[in-house]
């Protein structure tokens, strides 16, 4: 059975997730474990933390992918910029390794107006400092996969290997989002152009380095270097991307997690779109 499910709101305490996943069928989530818009760090107190291990055993809801903020820069000049979001990326994924919880996602950095060469490498000393300091066992590092948008680093499947190769023994991967690499000018709704990135993946970094599927139709054209989430079906990818990943031997094994505006009850809306789209096992015969 394919996985299901959406980015939800961890507000008020962290064990609420699974109540709203269950608000919406969810059968995986995605939350942030800090304000995504703020700062300030949170410690978690025991109570909530166990509060949080309790519900998630009593609801069976896995896997679950932790976002990081979107304030963080790894790419950055400003010294001060990126040192906060090192130590941000570091306090987050503590946490994630210590509540069991299975992926972190992040962007990795935008290049803004330095050249991207630079941009890289300012990333690859800033995860190195990161894998310095937290041990991953539990939580394996995604690195998502972005449009491009104000020299976002992570549009192309060239700047993906350049992110994970080096870090090879840690555990990491890739978080895939349907949007972005369609925004980015991967004609994945077709199955040509599916089949061609599938390719390219697979020989540039390996298809099982991906491990989340972040599963958002595009509100703006083909190629167009923009991040902006539409419902599914209502975009520009159109239905016929999504059947394609859904019915996909590897991709239909991994978490699909919505991301598309919150508005009344879409999400459930949107899960039963995609469910709508996965075809039934052929019967095997003789
Ligand atoms: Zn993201």
């Amino acid at each position: 059975m394919v996985k299901l499910g959406a980015h939800v709101s961890s507000s008020k305490s962290l064990d609420l997730v699974f109540d709203r996943a269950l608000e919406i069928g969810a059968d995986t989530i995605q939350f942030f474990v800090r304000s995504p818009r703020a700062w300030a760090w949170k410690e978690r107190s025991d109570i909530e933390k166990q509060a949080f291990t309790e519900k998630r055993k009593k609801t069976g809801i896995n896997p679950l992918i932790v976002h990081a903020s979107y304030l963080f820069n790894l790419a950055s000049e400003e010294q001060t910029l990126r040192q906060k979001s090192i130590n941000g990326v570091i306090e987050e994924l503590r946490l994630c390794e210590e509540l069991g919880i299975e992926y972190y996602v992040i962007h990795a950095g935008k290049a803004k107006s330095l050249n991207e060469e630079k941009a890289i490498n300012n990333i690859l000393r800033a995860m190195e400092i990161i894998f310095k300091n937290v041990s991953l066992k539990n939580t394996i590092f995604l690195v998502e996969t972005l449009a491009g948008q104000k020299g976002e680093i992570g549009k192309t499947t060239r700047e993906i290997q350049a992110l994970i190769q080096p870090f090879e023994s840690e555990n990491i991967g890739v978080c895939l989002d349907t949007c972005h690499i369609y925004s980015a000018g991967y004609k994945i709704n077709e199955k040509k152009g599916f089949k061609d990135y599938q390719d390219e993946v697979d020989t540039l970094i390996g298809i099982d380095k991906i491990k989340v599927i972040h599963c958002n139709d595009s509100k703006t054209p083909f190629n167009s270097r923009k991040d902006r989430h539409e419902h599914i079906g209502k975009g520009s990818i159109g239905l016929k991307g999504f059947e394609l990943f859904l019915n996909d031997e590897y991709f239909s094994k991994l978490p699909f997690i919505l991301e598309t505006p919150k508005q009344g009850n879409m999400d459930i809306i949107n899960m039963e779109k995609l469910r709508s789209l996965i075809k039934a096992p052929v019967a095997q015969s003789g």
